[in-house]
């Protein structure tokens, strides 16, 4: 499919690394006060005065992470920024910078860079943060992406996923399942094309979940607004693995319990319309897809009215004494063990 979409191919091995890099971010601009000196010297340097510095990375690796036949590069380079920027805001900070590196096979041309690159310049404007470093080297099987980055945060503003208290209220951002639900529209369209690649689908029904899986976006917005409404969360965390591991680590971290509530847990109607197509019930699907890139953060009682009419928000549950356990609280009013079973990348 890459090489469909690229009728050019420059060989990698006609820039050398050096060459690379600079045609690579040529284009990529510095907006942060807190950036001194980008790419193009042995270091970048920053310079973040009196404000606390979050830093976060990730690895994302072909066949692992993403599947390149269904994948376009310029939403992977994307995504790959998102991912880490979600992380940054689940302490309650400022996205300000991230480093990009890249391990490649001669498999890829130049052009496929070129779109990958694109997709990484797409989401550092559209989150306003600066490209700053990074390295490519050759790799002799797949695609390999780590990207690392820094945000700020005032002193005691930055949130961890310890501080949740007994009676605090669960609440998450957005809604829940979607990427999960268009990853499984995803498989179905490969395994379709495999046996028909003259069928054209019809995504039509599918757009935001599929817009979910490979375009996500991380919740800049959240932080500021709940400065903005005057909430500091007590904990915070990304919903990267799945809403029920989120909620166990913040639950082990605190030393708290839960219950979560299955009738509050947000569904969009694509995501319960394919659910049923798919035959796979919506709550399982929300607890244990991941992907979402939403923030799921407990608050105190007395901070719900602050919250209440925002429709970004929705209070899920609520924390109880770490003796009391971690139960969803189901239609029928039955109580079950919240268990982990998110993404296993380890247990293919
Ligand atoms: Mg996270």
């Amino acid at each position: 499919m890459i090489e469909d979409k690229n009728q050019q191919r420059t060989q990698l091995s006609d820039l050398g690394e050096f060459g690379l890099i600079d045609h690579l971010t040529q284009n990529f601009k510095i907006t942060q006060s807190s950036t001194v000196k980008g790419i193009g010297d042995d270091a970048a340097v920053l310079n973040f005065e009196n404000k606390r510095v979050v830093v976060t990375t990730d690895l994302l690796v072909e066949g692992v992470h993403f599947d390149l036949s269904y994948v376009p590069l310029k939403h992977l380079g994307y995504k790959s920024i998102v991912v880490n920027l979600s992380d940054v805001f689940a302490m309650n900070a400022k996205a300000t910078q991230v480093t990009v590196s890249i391990a490649v096979s001669n498999r890829f041309p130049l052009e496929a860079l070129e779109e990958l690159y694109a997709g990484i310049e797409t989401a550092a404007n559209v989150y306003g943060i600066d490209v700053i470093g990074g390295d490519t080297t050759s790799s002799t099987t797949g695609l390999l992406i780590s990207v690392t980055a820094l945000g700020e945060v005032e002193a005691n503003e930055e949130v961890y996923r310890n501080g949740a208290k007994s009676n605090d209220l669960l609440v998450v951002s957005g809604d829940l399942g979607a990427a999960y639900m268009g990853l499984q529209v995803l498989e179905r369209e490969k395994e379709v094309y495999k046996v028909n690649p003259n069928n054209q689908p019809d995504l039509e029904p599918y757009t935001y979940i599929i817009e979910r899986q490979l375009k996500p976006e991380a919740r800049k917005d959240i932080p500021v607004l709940l400065a903005e409404l005057g909430v500091k969360p007590t904990a915070m965390i990304d919903v990267s693995d799945g809403l029920s591991s989120e909620i166990i680590h913040i639950c082990k971290q605190s030393e708290v319990g839960c219950d979560l509530y299955e009738e509050k847990i947000p569904l969009d109607p694509q995501v319960i319309s394919t659910c049923e197509e798919f035959d796979i019930d919506s709550t399982t699907v929300a607890l244990n897809g991941g992907e979402d890139y939403e923030l799921l953060f407990t608050i105190s009682q007395d901070d719900y009215v602050k919250i209440k009419a925002n429709p970004n928000l929705t209070v899920i549950g609520h924390m109880k004494q770490a003796s009391e356990g971690m139960h969803l609280v189901t239609r029928a009013d039955t109580r079950i063990p919240i268990k982990a079973q998110g993404w296993k990348n380890f247990n293919a």
